[in-house]
């Protein structure tokens, strides 16, 4: 097996079970291992510590598949790391495939809270660069890296094996891929599906899905249970909902009694969504607004109009993928949210999100601080809120917690 070698000390974040190796840190590749292929680790002092993808385009020249320096990488090897992650889930309640899922129900008089559920969540479910989602009975496959495309056939072939699942459709065009130096691929990579577009449910409720064409696999999973949360708070409120996507919020405050919901985002075909999922549920129409729209144009204008409302959702793309990017993104964040503070009725709501990998909690809290401040209003924070429990965060991987949300009461 080809190998590589890493620099004296280099190993130290290996020893504390990080998954990568950057590099920086390697002294020599031995054997010319292909893209993705499998290579074993080895200290400076020539001391195996596992096996590890192979990146040659990417910073992160490996990943780490096992620390285990007897455990090979195989069929096997997979098949195991995948019903682990199965298990996980359903240890949290939620049913991976092929446990009976109409009308969601896990057992008896046990309700699941939702039939989508992301089954792997890359390097925190030990499979760097493997994302599946679960939406019903389809997964959707996402590979960001050269090991996980490498081992793709395979890994298709157990996922259906392991989880009963009859198709398999494939999101593998995230940017990040370019990074690896891997193409874009997008289409279905097992079975067959009659329609891309189809509901999933979650607490009841049912959103629309494109899982050809939708953002990142077709749907925030990652927000269900702040959604959840939103539509608990929304009674009697006029909500704004910025960045609304396919209107997850909007459906979910609208179901919770909000008098009314205005959702803007710049995607007309998000919003067309969004608009079919308010009538798959049954909910008035009339008392949700949709505009098409920068955000942060959009906010300015109610300022300069004098708009107000009682729950403010500011749900952002991710401005800052990496830390390099944290100071112009930390500019946009407290920009939205000291509008956002502004058009809030005292007594009102602000749930406020980053996604970006490289502003931590503790940034994200002063961001929003700051935004209060010099909107001269006081507010403080009731809930903190992070990425859903099928996206778990591995202690040794930091970097997996990727999601927080404040919700802020506005005295
Ligand atoms: N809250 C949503 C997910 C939001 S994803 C949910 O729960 O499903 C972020 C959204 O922001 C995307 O739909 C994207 O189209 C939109 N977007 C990105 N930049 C924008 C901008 N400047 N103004 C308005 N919408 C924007």
């Amino acid at each position: 097996m080809p190998q590589i070698t890493l620099k004296p000390d280099r190993e130290k974040s290996l020893l504390r079970r990080h998954p990568w190796v950057f590099s920086g840190a390697i002294d020599k590749v031995i054997g010319s291992p292909q893209t993705g292929e499998t290579v074993d680790v080895l200290s400076a002092r020539r001391e195996l510590l596992g096996r590890a993808a192979y990146s040659p385009a990417s910073q992160i020249r490996a990943r780490m598949w096992s620390f285990n320096p007897k455990e090979t990488v195989d069929v096997d090897f997979f098949r195991r790391r995948i019903r682990a992650a199965l298990q996980n889930r359903s240890a949290l309640g939620l049913a991976p495939l092929p446990q009976p899922i109409s009308p969601w129900k896990i057992g008896e008089g046990v309700k699941a809270v939702t039939d989508s559920v992301r089954l792997i969540h890359a390097e925190s479910d030990q499979l760097p660069g493997l994302i599946v989602d679960r939406y019903g009975e389809t997964l959707v496959l996402q590979s960001l890296t050269a090991g996980s495309d490498f081992w793709r056939e395979t890994l298709a072939d157990l996922l259906l094996e392991e989880t009963g699942a009859t198709a398999i459709y494939e999101r593998s065009d995230a940017d990040v891929r370019e990074l690896e130096g891997l193409p874009s691929r997008n289409g279905l990579l097992r079975g067959n599906l009659s329609s891309f577009v189809f509901p999933l449910t979650e607490y009841g409720l049912k959103f629309n899905v494109n899982i050809e064409t939708g953002h990142k696999t077709g749907f925030y999973l990652d927000q269900r249970a702040n959604r959840h949360l939103a539509g608990t708070l929304a009674l009697g409120r006029d909500v704004l909902n910025c960045f609304c996507y396919t209107g997850g919020f909007s459906v979910h405050a609208l179901a919770g009694g909000a008098k009314s919901v205005l959702s803007v985002d710049s995607s007309s075909d998000a919003l067309a969504l969004g608009r079919e999922n308010i009538s798959l549920n049954g909910l008035p129409a009339d008392r949700a607004d949709w505009l098409e729209g920068d955000v942060f144009f959009v906010l300015r204008k109610f300022r300069d109009e004098n708009r107000s409302f009682d729950m403010i959702i500011l749900d952002p793309p991710k401005f800052a993928p990496t830390a390099a990017q944290a100071e112009k993104a930390a500019r946009g964040y407290k920009d939205i949210n000291l509008l956002a503070f502004k058009l809030l009725r005292p007594g009102g709501l602000l749930l406020t999100f980053s996604c970006s990998g490289g502003i931590d909690a503790g940034l994200f809290q002063k961001i929003v601080a700051s935004a209060a401040l010099d909107a001269g209003i006081d507010a403080k924070i009731v809930r903190s809120m992070t990425q859903d429990v099928d996206h778990p965060v591995a202690l040794n991987f930091p970097e997996g917690a990727y999601l927080k949300g404040l919700v802020c009461l506005k005295g």
